[in-house]
């Protein structure tokens, strides 16, 4: 069955057609810069070279339509449309197949998340247009995380504004989770118990998951909340926007943006918020780029006791995403910090590069330490095949 996954981001829009059967990848690619100056689509198709196409992208639904026009070049059929979706709100605790009342919970629950959940929406829409007679299916990123204890997703704020404006924690990355989860019970033979599953890329949160139920996760309301991520500041005391308001004169917007788009690694380093960049600015001797990994390590490895809380001990911990499965350093980093714990890698094992899943613990280590490559797209995949398939 060829599905084609899409992931439409506030000002991207990204595609992969694969196969669900043999996991073969035919092509993916990106619409970037959609409604900023200067968008274009990185497209690749397997065995082939990247194509840059330099066009103009004013909205989500143009974006689609070239989508469509490039994919339909490659002779395959497209049998199922999956769409990750950012905010499920209280619809979506698993995956449901799109008709015009699920359409419909998108838009609705769109204010938890204006930037995401009314593009998505409307390639949604786009899609069913462009495909017809053709399943699509939402996956929302919040969905695994639907599990959580009303103890840990419950927010202590008054009952009724709680109630009236459905605050609690949803939580993000959930896709992603689920995979690690489905990975690290394959690779361990069914032997993992309860694993902290950390997916550290631009955006990072960690996940506590026992016997493959979700209990808890750093992300909040929104995903603003948790780990420091690459620009993101992660948690902070909250009357802090009290304070930025009235003493800073900032505005709730720039508040909006400085906090979601010009903190984290980018603010604390001063260089950039990408962890190379960091890291190089470190070797050579910076301080601040030193301060910012420091920082992201010790956060990483305090939130990683708040999961194992979650579920009263830890038995894996599993590294994910960009920094996550590329950082031999980030991952030493936040494992020297866990030492007390009993956590120890192999620091041989932990330099070896691979796109497989490899245990990188001491053979002593207390605790399992893995890393496993996240492939969200498979998962979603996964999904449209058990509900259209
Ligand atoms: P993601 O959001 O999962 O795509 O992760 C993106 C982040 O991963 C980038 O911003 C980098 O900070 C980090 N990253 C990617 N490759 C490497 C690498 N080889 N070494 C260190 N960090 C990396």
């Amino acid at each position: 069955m060829n599905v084609l996954v899409i992931n439409a981001g506030s000002s991207s829009l990204k595609y992969q057609l694969l196969d669900v059967d043999t996991r073969e990848v035919y092509a993916k690619g990106n619409c970037e810069r959609i409604g900023i100056d200067g968008s274009f689509i990185g497209h690749e198709e397997m065995g082939g070279d990247k194509q840059k196409l330099v066009v103009e992208l004013p909205d989500h639904k143009t974006a689609m339509k070239y989508v469509n026009e490039i994919l339909s070049k490659l002779g395959k059929t497209v049998d199922g449309i999956g769409h990750r979706v950012v905010q499920g709100g209280w619809y979506f605790p698993e995956s449901k197949v799109v008709t015009d009342e699920t359409l419909g919970w998108v838009r609705e629950v769109a204010p938890l998340a204006p930037l995401h959940n009314y593009a998505e929406a409307d390639v949604i829409e786009m899609c069913r247009d462009l495909y017809p007679g053709i399943g699509n299916v939402i996956v929302a990123d919040s969905a695994f995380h639907y599990s959580i204890p009303e103890r840990a997703h419950r927010y202590a704020l008054p009952r009724d504004v709680v109630d009236k404006l459905h605050i609690r924690k949803y939580g993000a990355h959930g896709t992603s989770h689920r995979f690690i989860w489905r990975a690290v019970d394959e690779f361990t033979n069914h032997t993992a118990h309860k694993l902290v599953s950390c997916h550290l890329g631009s955006g990072a949160s960690l996940c506590a998951i026992e016997d493959g139920k979700d209990m808890d996760t750093t992300m909040g309301l929104t995903p603003l909340d948790g780990l420091i991520m690459g620009t993101r500041c992660g948690t902070v005391d909250p009357a802090t926007v009290f304070y930025l308001q009235r003493v800073g004169g900032y505005s709730i917007d720039e508040i909006d943006n400085m906090m979601n788009k010009q903190s984290g690694l980018f603010a604390v380093s001063g260089v950039s918020s990408d962890s190379r960049d960091i890291e190089d600015g470190a070797a050579k001797g910076d301080k601040n780029c030193q301060m910012a990994l420091d920082m992201f390590s010790y956060r990483t490895a305090q939130l990683f006791c708040e999961m194992a809380e979650a579920m009263h001990g830890v038995d894996t911990m599993a590294f994910s995403a960009g920094i996550g499965e590329n950082s031999s350093a980030m991952r030493a980093g936040v494992c020297r910090e866990l030492e007390w714990l009993g956590v120890k890698i192999d620091e041989e094992k932990n330099n070896v590069r691979s796109g497989e899943v490899r245990d990188i613990s001491a053979p002593d280590s207390k605790i399992r330490v893995l890393i496993v490559p996240t492939d969200e797209e498979y998962m979603i995949a996964l999904d449209v095949k058990e509900l259209l398939g």
